[in-house]
């Protein structure tokens, strides 16, 4: 990988700061829809895809809503399935664009970033039990989540997953469904393919060793970046009419530099993840699923526990988490002052508000902060019965920054979801949150293009492309069996997962 700096050109159309999932997706679609744009990446590390979107700092579900009982919230009485149906239509969108990347030439092994893992969920007690069996019978009813099972046999649960049966108190009624079109999926090595691709096409340069420091107006037009070796020091400016930032944590200090008004109210909440990592290949081998819980009550969305196969470098592995701890820092290679930074006045109430509207969150990081390495395997046994401490270690994940939105007056909301911040004018777009994330990126940049192009992304050349890059994009395939259907069937065979 490059370590040297390249030279920087002092012009461009477009500039993507950050060369995660987010920034690489992207710089591909503007790169297929207009082959002469000119693209400039700037990244602060010297190789891309290492902060979040690295396989081993995030937990590699291809989120489809299968399994992740956070999508499906219970409402009162009810079952709000909204966000899964809207999610599983988002993933179909990643799969389509990732099986162009494929038929186009430019990732030659499918295999080498997606693998097909079923995705099932698993709860005990008769209340989740009722729970789980009414979201499949809502789940069920449309097309996307077809072939889901659902069983309360313990025999069949305990073929489905024998880690999680073996020892397990026979007295207390359990519940799982199984979906065997999941998918775990290497966003780093995805990232890595799509970024030495970029750097391959004409008009696009990846600068490594470079932080973009400042985003600033240019009197004539477009932005002026500002950025500085990490290497030498040296300091560059590049013109731009168009910014992406996707820089990660870092997302929200880029977005307060632009002074955009868009980006007033929001403010970030860092929580580190922590994960069990398997460390007996009997183990390994013996379990084949991702096995999504009920996150404990007080727990927020992103702490569903879950017990999941992932393959990393060719390696099957087994993780258990993720674990929450805290850490000041906004990427995991960033600096400690990151969160005393990002307070600005715009968002110092809604900052505020949503420290005190999250008391039990607060509380619940305390806790996960202080538990020890027992504590940690007392947790994993309410899932697998018979783990011991000694085959499993600790292991550090990704920081995610979870994004706080300026709500009703001063009021702060903390949220859970991925959002995309874009400028009136169109000429900045930046990339907050985490969770459903790399999984939905294709679905994300999708959806800003019309914001941020508007005249080209009404053209017939245009909208042709999208169509080719993803058929899914922008139709609504909850009740259209017949196009879900041809869709699974058409990326399945080229993504090599049937
Ligand atoms: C614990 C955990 C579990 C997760 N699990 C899943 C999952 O199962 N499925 C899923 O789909 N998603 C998951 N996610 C979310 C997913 O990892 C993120 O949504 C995704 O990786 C974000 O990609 P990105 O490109 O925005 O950021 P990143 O991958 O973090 O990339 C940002 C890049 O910007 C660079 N950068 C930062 N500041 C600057 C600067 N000033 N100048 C230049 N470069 C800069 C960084 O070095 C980095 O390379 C998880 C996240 C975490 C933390």
């Amino acid at each position: 990988m490059p370590k040297e700096n390249k030279t920087l050109v002092p012009k461009t159309d477009v500039v993507l700061i950050g060369a995660g999932i987010m920034s690489a997706t992207l710089g591909i679609i503007l790169k297929e829809l207009n082959p002469d744009i000119t693209i400039q990446i700037f990244e602060k590390l010297d190789q891309p895809g290492l902060e979040s979107s690295d396989a081993w700092n995030n937990a590699g579900t291809g989120h489809s809503a299968f399994c992740e009982l956070n999508y499906t919230p219970q409402k009162g009485d009810s079952i709000d399935i909204s966000k899964a149906i809207k999610i599983c239509q988002d993933y179909e969108v990643s799969r389509e664009f990732w099986a162009y990347l494929v038929e186009k030439g430019y990732i030659k092994s499918p295999s080498s970033f997606i693998q097909p893992v079923p995705h099932m969920s698993f709860v005990w007690g008769k209340e989740n039990v009722e729970y789980l069996k009414k979201r499949h019978q809502l789940l069920t009813d449309s097309v996307l989540f077809k072939g889901m099972q659902y069983t309360e046999d313990r025999d069949l649960v305990k073929q489905w997953m024998p880690l999680i049966m073996n020892k397990r108190d026979t007295k207390v009624p359990v519940a799982a469904t199984s979906m065997s079109m999941g998918t775990d999926v290497d966003f780093g090595s995805l990232t890595r393919q799509m970024i030495a691709k970029l750097a391959s096409m004409p008009g696009v340069t990846v600068h490594y060793n470079i932080e973009v420091e400042d985003i600033d107006p240019y009197k004539k037009g477009g932005w002026i970046v500002e950025t500085k070796s990490m290497i030498t020091g040296k300091d560059e400016d590049c013109i731009t009419k168009f910014v992406f930032i996707g820089a990660g944590g870092a997302t929200l200090h880029l977005l307060k530099d632009a002074e955009i008004k868009e980006r007033k109210g929001y403010g970030g909440f860092p929580v580190s993840g922590l994960w069990l990592k398997c460390n007996s290949e009997e183990l390994i081998n013996q379990h084949n699923a991702k096995v999504y819980g009920k996150a404990s009550v007080g727990a927020p969305p992103m702490s569903v526990p879950h017990v999941d196969t992932r393959m990393i470098n060719g390696k099957k592995e087994l993780l258990f988490g993720p674990f929450a701890g805290f850490s000041t820092r906004f990427l995991k290679t960033g600096s400690r002052l990151d969160l005393a930074k990002s307070f600005r006045i715009d968002n110092v109430l809604p900052m505020i508000s949503a420290g005190l509207r999250n008391v039990p969150l607060t509380r619940y990081l305390i806790e996960q902060v202080r538990l020890s390495h027992e504590d940690r395997v007392e947790a994993l046994k309410e899932y697998v019965p018979s783990a011991k401490k000694g085959d499993w270690e600790l292991k550090q994940a990704g920081q995610r920054v979870q994004v706080i939105k300026k709500d009703e007056g001063v009021k702060g909301k903390l949220e859970f979801g991925t959002e995309a911040v874009v400028a009136s004018d169109g000429s900045v777009a930046a990339l907050l949150g985490a969770s459903p994330g790399a999984s939905t990126a294709a679905a994300i940049m999708f959806s800003i293009l019309p914001k941020c192009f508007k005249k080209e992304s009404k053209s017939e050349a245009w909208q042709v492309k999208l169509k080719e890059m993803s058929p899914s994009f922008g139709l609504s395939l909850a009740k259209d069996e017949q196009h879900v259907h041809a869709t699974r069937e058409r990326t399945n065979k080229i993504l090599g997962l049937q």
